[in-house]
């Protein structure tokens, strides 16, 4: 029997193709920003990725927390960071948890590693799943959501080669 180009993926896509031009992707949960945690989301709201830092130790931290894990002081700002890194780690999720991944699965969930050295973690976006690699260069953007006006920094490869160097 002779194959078609594609094989049975290439037929699969190409009868899902017009139901995928008519899809609306069910949108993201909102975030539920906390008297801790707002200053993070208004900061995402003007395209600004910030982290908390410490005043006493000016060691920066994320997630938010109320105190300094080396210095344990209560005392820290919301300080701008570069918004690049590399991924740390990094899984490809096949199966949606939520009904809002459905259309989205496979995606890659990944731990990014900041320059300033706090870990975040983020999905990328679906032309990364394929080529995502640990060490790879990232840099973030900020998705609006549809309806509740919130606004996602999320992470995308750079163009730029990954931090570290391969001897061939
Ligand atoms: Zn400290």
């Amino acid at each position: 029997m002779r194959e078609h180009p594609g094989g049975e993926r290439g037929q699969l896509l190409r009868r899902c193709r017009p139901v995928l031009a008519t899809c609306v992707m069910m949108p993201r949960p909102a975030p539920e920003p906390t008297s801790l945690t707002r200053g993070f989301w208004e900061a995402a709201r003007r395209h600004e990725l910030v982290v908390q830092r410490c005043t006493a130790c000016r060691v920066y931290r994320h997630y938010p927390r109320v105190l300094c894990p080396d210095c344990h002081s209560a005392d820290w700002q919301w300080t701008p960071v570069s918004g690049r890194g590399t991924i740390f780690t990094f899984t490809v999720t096949h199966r949606a948890f939520h009904p809002a991944w459905v259309d989205r699965v496979p995606y890659v969930c990944a731990t990014i590693e900041l320059d300033e050295g706090v870990r975040m973690v983020s999905d990328l976006p679906a032309e990364d799943t394929a080529r995502a690699e640990i060490g790879m260069r990232v840099e973030v953007f900020f998705e609006e959501q549809p309806d509740d006006g919130a606004t996602l920094p999320r992470f995308r490869l750079c163009e730029n080669p990954p931090a570290y160097v391969v001897h061939e």
